[in-house]
């Protein structure tokens, strides 16, 4: 019996090994290696994709979001609106620039931040909000907007776990003012190595973070910003522009499994399954259920060979460098369940129909021995 693993980036690189090849040996005959032609292609086909006019490509999904914060102004000693339930990246971006997270509890339904909470959460230094599209998951984000245009605050999209979800149609990643993607190996677009990209449509916006990622350069006699090393590697954007083309039918396919498992999960005792919310194409960039006995799920689906992970225990407050901050237990509720109970399924589109189905299979037979 072969094993099922949750993630495996490498099934789908190995897919299209003789291109990605073509493609490392075209950067290293080139000569450029850094900010060169396959970047700047990388990021027009990136902003097509998502529906925005520009794409400005950086080094990770954690440089993305804090040099997003840092073109929309924010700065040390200002506080940032980020969701009790997330990758820890989210919170660590906003301490990158010396600015303080400020958790906000999720929904229940949606995995994204509670608009209501929000509006209650914002106060006089309060100069952003980040909304996270959770395992690919859309947040609310027009409340959420009309949270932040109340607060006269931009909202920003933390969309590394989104490529290709879409609210009513509208891509993830043309939703707010700008939006942060990783493309991590594991996520639904990845390099082999750290790589990170925004999008906006807005073109000062798009040249401010243009010139921060390299140096705060206007020009190469002057530097107009305080800025960063985090450029993006010709290497990575190419190897990228091989994968793009294929993000499509991969996310048609993360969402076959997922139907199939909603399909063959319902029902299951004490089992929850993620919920589907009207007019929203999720990702399915992790696959989550929810178990009261969570470890005993997971120890019966390992020795059965198939793997399981969790996203996330504990909450990005609850951890060591944050609980300093004061957070307590309970002012999170959901969040706070959510760890407690979370169990991610294996989710990617090499994933077989067969495993598919013996994933389903082993699920059933671990939940009805309880
Ligand atoms: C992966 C991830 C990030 C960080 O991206 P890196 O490329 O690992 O820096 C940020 N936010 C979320 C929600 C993520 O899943």
């Amino acid at each position: 019996m072969t094993s099922v693993p949750v993630a495996d980036p490498r099934a789908g690189f190995l897919q299209v090994r003789p291109e990605l090849v073509d493609a490392f040996a075209a950067v290293l005959d080139s000569g450029d290696y850094i900010l060169g032609e396959q970047v700047a292609a990388f990021e027009r086909e990136w902003a097509s994709y998502c529906g925005t006019t520009h794409s400005v490509g950086v080094s990770s999904g954690t440089d993305a979001l804090a040099l997003a914060l840092r073109a929309v102004g924010v700065g040390p000693g200002d506080e940032v609106l980020v969701p009790a339930m997330t990758a820890i990246a989210t919170w660590m971006a906003v301490c990158q620039i010396g600015a303080t997270p400020v958790g906000v509890d999720v929904e229940e339904q949606r995995y994204g931040m509670d608009p209501r909470l929000a509006q209650a959460a914002v106060g006089p230094r309060t100069r952003a909000l980040i909304a996270v599209h959770l395992f690919g998951q859309p947040a609310d984000v027009d409340a959420l907007a009309r949270v932040a245009a109340t607060a006269g605050i931009p909202l920003i999209e933390d969309a590394a776990q989104a490529h290709g979800a879409r609210v009513a149609g509208r891509m993830t990643g043309s939703l707010g003012s700008l939006a942060a993607f990783s493309f991590y190996p594991t996520k639904n677009l990845g390099a082999m190595g750290d790589a990170g990209a925004l999008t906006t449509s807005d073109p000062e916006l798009a040249q401010r973070l243009r010139r921060l990622r390299e140096y705060g350069w206007r020009t190469r006699d002057d530097a107009e910003l305080k800025g960063v090393n985090a450029r993006l590697d010709e290497l990575q954007a190419a190897l990228l522009r091989v994968m793009l083309p294929r993000l499509r039918a991969a996310t048609e396919r993360r969402r076959v499994i997922a139907s199939t498992y909603l399909d063959g999960l319902a029902g299951t005792p004490e089992l929850e399954l993620p919920p589907r919310v009207s007019d929203t194409e999720p990702a399915w960039h992790l696959f989550v259920l929810h178990h009261p006995r969570r470890k005993a799920l997971a120890a019966a689906l390992a020795r059965a060979g198939i793997g399981t992970a969790v996203h996330y225990t504990p909450a990005p407050p609850f951890n060591t460098a944050f609980r300093a901050d004061g957070w307590r237990d309970g002012v999170f509720p959901v969040a706070e369940r959510h760890a407690a109970t979370a169990l991610s399924l294996p989710m990617y589109p090499a994933l077989s129909d067969r495993d598919v189905a013996r994933v389903v299979e082993e699920v059933h037979a671990a939940c009805d021995v309880g």
